[in-house]
């Protein structure tokens, strides 16, 4: 005899986190950096807003399942987007404002938006791709300031306070379409991922829990709303009832660092070039970090010594995640496991992270063979779960998928902890006489040199070796450092056979659209003659 479950099966919507969150933390607040005083409002008055915006976009046309972009920097307006987008049963496509004009119009075109709300400062981005995308019917403009050759269209503030603070939101099927992001194309064309409200739901309640936000968290998001719904954070905070301290475009080391100090900020997240600025300025300009209790940092490795540093100079904790937009992004968190000493946790902290619970992860080899979690085997990791994707928007991509597992594009290992640590992405892998050298564990030992600013290692081609490593490096201000010296440095951290011969001093490592290292960027600078490449002779082996 079978026995049926006698749960009810509630629909998970990202509209019942939005009422959650509205009846309940009705006074948790939202301030918004702008050029005059911070803006602050409370959750009654943005859930207001969202209502508002959702009559707004209906009286506009907008439909269940039709798609309204954002091109808008972290601000209240684009949360009450969130809110209301997803609850009224339309599609929010968050923009990232760093694409070029040509990926933009790509994405734009591709997810097929037709209402786009615009943040006044990027206006003339908007409008230089606009006349490409002849799908968008409504353009409306958030904020009072000029928007150039977006004039005309509608405002924001005007649209919505013409409407009632009531929307009757309708019953969805949690499996509907809530929000899409596309990658930010690191390695490779864009491309689109749909999130349902069920994966929001259930992605939001692993990252309350996994990175361990509490109610009385006042949290600056520096990663970008565009940026994997920043890491889902405004659909967390909003359930938890956390203050949103929103920087919107004010991202210089500067202004977060005084933004963190005079809002008391207690929680923080972002990219690692992020940090380090951050803790650049501070080390120039005695700064009080000091109501920080963690700061997480993902998208890209967490140097060992940029997480030392924060807690020697400041007392601060930072906590490596990894993810990907296909992820939600959130899929590994570097908590220390229980009973582990002062040195075995900081292994631990250095690694990628904990798989969370949610996601499967496993690793496969070249020919799609498993390898076991021993923390030797290394191969591509592969994962599936309900907050992972397990297709592409309009783009079958067949081979990034393996029976049912995405493939990541990640290499690296897994402990029997569930501990990741991740070399390198797939396509940065360096094969040199037929070993894998790291070049995220080459980066990460450079940039523990107190002469380093930045370093980034990327494979050129050798006619002995095939591969071989070459370090770009970007010394601190007036550092005398040599190319031997810090082959020296290197050769007490990494196996002989990893020393780079080839080096490039250079100003700025180039970043991609969300702050990351842009090695196609450098490898195409390799490739056109463009770098400065000084030549060691070769280590003996
Ligand atoms: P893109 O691939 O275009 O950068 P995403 O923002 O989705 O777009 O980035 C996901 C990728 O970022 C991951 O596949 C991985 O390569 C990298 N990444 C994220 N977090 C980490 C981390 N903690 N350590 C190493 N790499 C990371």
């Amino acid at each position: 005899m079978t026995i049926d479950s006698t749960m009810s099966e509630r629909p998970l919507t990202i509209t019942s986190l939005f009422r959650h969150g509205t009846s309940v933390h009705g006074q948790s607040s939202v301030a918004t950096l702008g050029d005059g005083p911070v803006r602050r409002s409370d959750f009654t008055q943005v859930a207001e807003g969202a209502k508002r915006l959702a009559a707004a976009l209906q009286r506009l046309g907008i439909r269940r399942g039709d798609v309204v972009g954002t091109l808008a920097w972290n601000n209240q307006e684009h949360l009450e987007a969130y809110l209301a987008v997803p609850s009224m049963g339309a599609v929010l496509h968050t923009l990232n404002l760093r694409l070029s004009p040509d990926q933009l119009t790509f994405v734009i075109n591709h997810g097929g938006d037709r209402v786009i709300l615009v943040d006044a400062s990027v206006a003339p981005l908007l409008a230089a791709v606009l006349p490409r995308c002849p799908a968008v019917e409504h353009v409306v403009v958030i904020g009072e300031g000029e928007a150039g050759a977006l004039g005309e269209a509608a405002r924001y503030n005007e649209l919505v306070s013409a409407e009632e603070p009531r929307f009757a939101w309708p019953e969805l099927d949690e499996r509907a379409a809530a929000s899409m992001c596309y990658t930010s194309g690191t390695t490779g064309d864009p491309k689109g991922v749909v999130y349902s409200h069920r994966s929001v739901f259930l992605h939001s309640l692993a990252a309350w829990g996994q990175l361990e936000l509490r109610n009385d968290d006042r949290l600056l998001a520096i990663v970008p709303m565009f940026h994997v719904n920043a890491w889902g954070l405004p659909y967390t905070g909003w359930m938890v009832g956390i203050d949103f301290v929103m920087p919107d475009r004010f991202l210089q080391p500067a202004s977060l660092v005084r933004t963190i100090e005079e809002e008391g900020v207690t929680y923080s997240v972002g990219v690692p070039t992020v940090w380090n600025a951050i803790l650049r300025h501070t080390d120039a300009h005695p700064s009080d970090l000091s109501s920080l209790r963690r700061v997480v940092v993902g998208g890209a490795a967490v140097p060992r010594t940029l997480m030392e540093a924060f807690r020697e100079r400041h007392g601060l904790e930072i906590v490596q995640a990894w993810g990907m937009t296909e992820t939600s992004p959130l899929g590994a968190v570097a908590l220390p496991p229980k009973g582990v000493g002062s040195e075995e946790e900081w292994e631990y902290r250095s690694m990628t992270g904990r798989i969370v619970p949610g996601v499967e992860l496993r690793i496969a080899d070249d020919k799609g063979e498993v390898l076991p979690w021993d923390g030797k085997s290394a191969g591509e990791i592969e994962v599936r779960g309900p907050w992972v994707t397990a297709a592409y928007h309009r783009d079958p991509a067949p081979d990034r998928f393996h029976d049912g597992w995405l493939r990541t594009g990640d290499a690296g290992t897994v402990d029997h902890r569930g501990f990741v640590r991740i070399t390198d992405r797939v396509k940065d892998v360096i094969k040199s006489g037929g070993e894998w050298i790291s070049s995220v564990e080459l980066e990460n030992q450079l940039m523990a040199h107190p002469g380093v600013a930045e370093a980034a290692v990327i494979g050129v081609p050798d006619q002995r070796w095939d591969e071989r490593p070459l370090a770009c490096v970007v010394l601190k201000e007036a550092a005398p450092v040599t190319p031997e010296e810090l082959s020296a440095f290197l050769a007490e951290r990494v196996p002989r056979l990893w020393l780079p011969e080839r080096w490039s001093f250079i100003d700025k490592i180039p970043k991609t659209s969300v702050d990351k290292f842009d090695k196609k960027a450098l490898r195409a600078r390799y490739a056109e003659g463009s770098l400065v490449v000084n030549e060691l002779a070769r280590a003996e082996r």
